[in-house]
C-alpha cells in the first residue's frame, strides 16, 4: 500500500498531454502543477523505449521540484512502418522549416501516410503510452497502456492534439479527432496507462465504482 499521494508535479510541456492529464486527474483531489508553472527544462529523450523516456523525465523532474513528478512518454506504432514513429512520433512533427519547439503535424501525418503507401502492408497501429511517477527520493513506478486501430487517410476532425486526426480506435468509426474528449478519456493509450496508476495509488477511490 502507498503513501496517499496529494500533489504532483506534471513533467511535460506538451499542452495537449497536460490538458488530458488534468482531466484524468481531476477526480482525485490531487494538486497538480505543471513543467511550466515551476519553470522546468524539457530534458532530451535519450531512452531506446517509451519507459525509459517517461523515467528520464519524471526523475529529472522530481529532482528539480522537490515533489513526486508524473511523466508520459507516448507514441504511434504503425505496423506497415515496423512500429515507426514510435519514440520518435513527436520528432516526426519537426523540420528545419519549424521554429524552435513548434511541431507541424499535418506534415508528419502526410509522412505517414506517403511512407505507407509506399510500404503497402495492413493499416493496423496502436498508441502507447508510459507514464512515470517518480518521487525526490529516487523511486519510479511506471505504468504502460495502448489502444489498437488503424490508420486512416485523409485527416479527419478538429479535437484532440498530435496524430489523433488519422487514427481509429478498434470498433469506432471516427478518429480521435472527432470523438468527444470524454469518450477518447474512457479508451485511449494514456487511459489505459492511467487506469492501472490510479488502481495502484487510489485503490479505495475508483471513480464510478458503484456503491460509491
Ligand atoms: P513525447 O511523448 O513528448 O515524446 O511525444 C509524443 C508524441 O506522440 C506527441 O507529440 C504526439 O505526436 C504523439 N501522441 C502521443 N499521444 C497522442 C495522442 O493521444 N494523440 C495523438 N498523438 C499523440
Amino acid at each position: 500500500m502507498h503513501t496517499p499521494l496529494k500533489k504532483l508535479v506534471v513533467a511535460s510541456h506538451n499542452q495537449g498531454k497536460v490538458r488530458e492529464i488534468h482531466a484524468l486527474l481531476e477526480p482525485y483531489g490531487i494538486e497538480v502543477f505543471t513543467a511550466s508553472d515551476l519553470g522546468l527544462a524539457d530534458p532530451e529523450e535519450t531512452g531506446n523505449t517509451f519507459a525509459a523516456n517517461a523515467e528520464l523525465k519524471a526523475k529529472l523532474a522530481a529532482d528539480a521540484a522537490g515533489m513526486a513528478a508524473l511523466s508520459d512518454d507516448s507514441g504511434l506504432a504503425v505496423d506497415a512502418l515496423g512500429g515507426a514513429p514510435g519514440i520518435y512520433s513527436a520528432r516526426w512533427a519537426e523540420d528545419a522549416e519549424c521554429a524552435d519547439g513548434v511541431r507541424d503535424f499535418s506534415m508528419a501525418m502526410e509522412k505517414i501516410h506517403n511512407k505507407m503507401q509506399a510500404a503497402g502492408g495492413p493499416d493496423t497501429a496502436r498508441f502507447i503510452c508510459a507514464l512515470s511517477l517518480a518521487f525526490p527520493s529516487g523511486d519510479v513506478h511506471t505504468y504502460e497502456g495502448k489502444v489498437e486501430g488503424r490508420m486512416v487517410w485523409p485527416p479527419r476532425g478538429d479535437k484532440g492534439f498530435g496524430y489523433d486526426p488519422v487514427f481509429v480506435a478498434d470498433g469506432d468509426t471516427q478518429t480521435f479527432a472527432q470523438i468527444d474528449p470524454e469518450e477518447k478519456h474512457a479508451k485511449s493509450h494514456r487511459a489505459d496507462a492511467f487506469t492501472k496508476f490510479i488502481k495502484a495509488w487510489f485503490p479505495q477511490d475508483q471513480p464510478n465504482q458503484p456503491g460509491q
